[in-house]
């Protein structure tokens, strides 16, 4: 019972320590920032927020991959397939509910039309389409080679095609090779002519940095559910998993003490880094706040009240469990580098059934994210509303079901919801340069988000934990009984 305390003490005081640590961070960014601090300084100065990061981020493999694959060996087939139904439809239908309050919202507040004038810009060439991003979230789905889908995915992107500028350009330019062996022309060398030369664009598949979760998720669960066929023979395998996944949380226990300190520098560093704060113009202050009122109304309403529909449980006690990882999203802006600590939550506060929380938050941190659909539902009727472009119901529902799709195929990575909204904006024919129009803010209402994000899959995993608790009572396999006995 002395230990229960102490523990419940130790946890309570990381809360407000990582609380006051976002405060903190708050002010410093704000103070420091009439310094004018070079751009050498502040990454000095962002250096401590950065070692955070990069901890969250080294623990996304190893615990993505066990929890998966542990996790999943020890269902039977029934039951594995019964939760990843269930999941996937909850996950689906509470994302399509977010865009449908963002919706609502923005069509009520109407934050695009105001006194100022916006000039439109047209936007030429070619352009990214829903095709292009649905493309890219299936090669994401099947990556060709998994050590690469540890830091790469594939994003179809524009870029120069020189062939056709020089074309047109005849030679506007002129580009001197680095020559390494003399110091003096040692970096290459644009000659600049007039007029500038025009750079044609093209649309290739690419590749851009950043782990494939998608990718990772899938072969990871695809051999969770092997193992757990294999019998006795995938045992060994599925001790590994177990291993890895203990000592990944212990890592995070460790880890967690240092979490205050880097938060303050994280959130700082941020602050000192963004363009006029000060400048937010009146449409975009009221967009601002249409976000947070979606937001608000799924989080704080919705999402509880389905949370207590399904299990008949106080969902306000279940999100307390699960304060410091709301936080730390707070902190990173993403649902990925989030996912050790809402796993930690999960399994210590909320006490959630730790086969089901191994998969249910992982497939969430990956392609559940209400706060993000909402956030791309309301942006991109904004901006229809500032090009004063009318909306008919047909084009509502179509960007419904594209931000939909656009949260799924987004990262659990900071403002990926940005990019993503090109696949909402072009469904309607909007300019995607019109995102410009939203970038300014875009960082903090990407916080919000992710909260949103997070809590989503956390309350999933509640409810999960209770409508598939039957399943788990019977039939868990031998390899697993371990885990039965903690
Ligand atoms: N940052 C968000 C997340 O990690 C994604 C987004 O909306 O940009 O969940």
């Amino acid at each position: 019972c002395m230990f229960n305390i102490s523990d419940y003490g130790k946890r309570n005081g990381l809360l407000t320590l990582s609380v006051l640590a976002v405060m903190s961070g708050c002010v410093v960014g704000f103070t420091l920032r009439s310094l004018n601090l070079s751009t050498q300084a502040k990454i000095y100065f962002s250096f401590p927020g950065e070692l955070l990061m990069r901890m969250l981020k080294m623990l996304i493999l190893p615990l993505i991959t066990s929890s998966l694959m542990s996790g999943l060996s020890a269902m039977d087939t029934k039951a594995s397939g019964r939760l990843g139904l269930l999941t996937i439809t909850y996950y689906l239908w509470t994302t399509f509910i977010a865009v449908i309050v963002g919706i609502i919202l923005v069509l009520i507040i109407h934050p695009g039309t105001g006194t100022e004038k916006e000039g439109h810009k047209a936007s030429g060439g070619p352009v990214m389409t829903s095709a292009d991003a649905l493309l890219d979230l299936i090669r994401n789905m099947i990556p060709s080679n998994l050590i690469e889908a540890t830091f790469q995915q594939y994003k179809t992107e524009l870029v120069p095609n020189f062939k056709n500028s020089a074309k047109s350009s005849q030679a506007n330019f002129v580009y001197i090779m680095p020559d390494y062996e003399n110091p003096k022309m040692s970096h290459p060398v644009f000659l600049e002519l007039t007029p500038p030369p025009e750079i044609h664009y093209k649309i290739v598949p690419g590749k851009s940095n950043g782990m494939n979760v998608l990718g990772i998720v899938i072969f990871s669960a695809t051999m969770g559910l092997l193992l757990g066929r294999m019998g006795s023979r995938g045992t060994p395998l599925v001790n590994v998993c177990l291993c890895v996944n203990e000592c990944v949380m212990k890592i995070i226990n460790a880890a967690m003490w240092y979490f205050p300190f880097g938060i303050v520098f994280l959130v700082a560093g941020k602050i000192l880094d963004m363009h006029d704060p000060a400048v937010l113009a009146e449409k975009l202050g009221m967009y601002f706040m249409t976000v947070l009122a979606g937001l608000f109304v799924h989080g704080v309403i919705l999402l509880p009240m389905f949370f207590f529909l399904f299990t008949g449980k106080n969902p306000f006690s279940y999100i307390r469990g699960l304060l410091q990882a709301l936080v730390i999203a707070l902190a990173t802006s993403s649902s990925s580098a989030t996912l050790p600590i809402t796993m930690k939550c999960l399994l210590e506060n909320c006490h959630v059934d730790r086969k089901i929380a191994r998969f249910v938050l992982p497939v969430g941190a990956t392609i559940n994210m209400d706060g993000t659909a909402l956030y791309e539902a309301v942006a991109a009727i904004f901006i229809a509303q500032v090009n004063e472009y009318e909306l008919d119901f047909g084009q509502l529902v179509t960007i419904s079901i594209t931000a939909t799709a656009a949260s799924i195929g987004a990262a659990g990575i900071p403002q990926a919801g940005l990019v993503t909204m090109v696949i909402v904006l072009t469904s309607v024919g909007l300019p995607p340069d019109d995102i410009s129009l939203i970038v300014a803010i875009d960082w903090i209402l990407d916080r919000f988000r992710t909260m949103i994000n997070v809590l989503g899959d956390a309350l999933a995993a509640g409810i999960m934990a209770h409508l598939c608790r039957k399943d788990f009572q019977k039939d868990i396999p031998s390899s697993s009984k371990s885990e039965r006995q903690k």
